[in-house]
């Protein structure tokens, strides 16, 4: 897994399970991984939960992130668990030698760290500088954060910073991105329930992203952290910037529906989601002929509604009508078929 220098943005997210419970933990990376996580983030909160990361380590190949804070020794022992990265904010570490036998021990073990910091840790002297945790105070911050990196001449660094608001934290990560050579994650701190913390994640990393800003990313929900990756590959598909699997549209519908465009999208998506893995399609589900034609033209597969039936597209050539309750299984057997083409092609390669 490579984080920054030009490699696609990485999917993160973060177990909610107990750590020390690590078969319900390595149950929920699973699931995690099986959604397209690639990276999982585990917190550390004390020694119990530090023994269990070798047996998680053990049976997993995720890359594997400790979640670590004011104690440094437990770091040292994500590291020698074999966790491949461990995320510290040096402010709560304490000692400046003790942020040094992290640096040490994951160069040892050529391993990565994250350097994050907050809003609510900004020492009190830049406070002092700045009235409060502005953008460039949390900068500054983590300027003298990274000295005993630099001083060690440890490069395998990811930069956070999180702050309390949407405008702070898009204003801290481009004076990072400007400031700083290192990949940066992005995230939401108090991003919400599930809806909220995806509007306010979409506003807030999508304004990033969309200029090239963020190497990885955690879309943070109160929710399934499941569905954290469905979201977070959501927002970096509406950027163009990665797809996994199909792409379901569907029209908002409006006064002029005249089939349950909700109910077919839904059916279109689960069924899909039957099909084992599917390419990166896209795939459209229109209400009428309004836009119905328009967008078939731009998907791989359509579905365009009229009265109690619809026109199904494949790559924008009309292919047949059929009544409404046979369009979600003739849509499913013309995805299997060009499914199953390809990977013909694929093997005849
Ligand atoms: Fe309404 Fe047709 Fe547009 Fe759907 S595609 S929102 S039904 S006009």
């Amino acid at each position: 897994m490579t984080i920054g220098g030009g490699a696609p943005v990485a999917v993160q997210s973060m177990t909610n399970t107990r750590t020390d419970d690590w078969r319900a933990t390595l149950r929920q990376i699973r699931r995690l991984e099986r959604a397209g996580c690639e990276i999982v983030r585990v917190a550390v909160p004390d020694e119990n939960a530090a023994a269990a990361l070798s047996q998680i380590r053990r049976r997993t190949a995720v890359p594997l992130v400790a979640d670590i804070h004011f104690d440094y020794r437990l770091a040292l022992a994500a590291l020698a668990a074999g966790f491949d990265k461990v995320r510290i904010n040096p402010g709560n570490i304490g000692a400046d030698w003790k942020v040094k036998e992290i640096i040490r021990a994951a160069a040892d073990t050529g391993k990565a760290i994250r350097v994050g910091v907050n809003s609510g840790s900004v020492e009190k002297s830049v406070l002092r500088k700045h009235g409060r945790a502005t953008p460039e105070a949390l900068v500054e911050s983590l300027e003298r954060c990274l000295e005993p990196f630099e001083q060690l001449r440890f490069k395998a660094i990811v930069l956070s910073a999180k702050t309390t608001n949407g405008p702070d934290a898009i204003a801290t990560s481009r004076l990072i991105a400007r400031r700083f050579r290192y990949p940066q994650h992005l995230g939401l701190t108090e991003a919400g329930l599930e809806l909220d913390g995806a509007v306010r994640s979409a506003a807030v990393l999508g304004t990033l992203l969309a200029e090239g800003i963020g190497d990885t990313i955690r879309v943070s929900l109160a929710a399934d952290p499941v569905r954290e990756v469905a979201v977070a590959y959501e927002l970096l598909a509406a950027l163009g910037l990665r797809q996994r699997g199909p792409l379901v549209i569907a029209c908002p519908t409006c006064g002029r529906t005249q089939v349950d465009v909700v109910g077919l999208a839904k059916k279109v998506k689960a069924s899909m989601s039957s099909m084992g893995p599917i390419g990166p399609i896209r795939v459209a589900v229109m209400g009428c002929v309004v836009n119905g034609p328009g967008e078939a033209r731009e998907a791989d597969f359509a579905i365009c509604g009229g009265k109690g039936r619809g026109a199904i597209y494949v790559k924008g050539r009309h292919v047949r009508t059929v009544p409404e309750d046979r369009l979600v299984d003739e849509l499913a057997r013309e995805i299997a078929s060009s499914q199953k083409a390809r990977a013909k092609v694929h093997k005849t390669k």
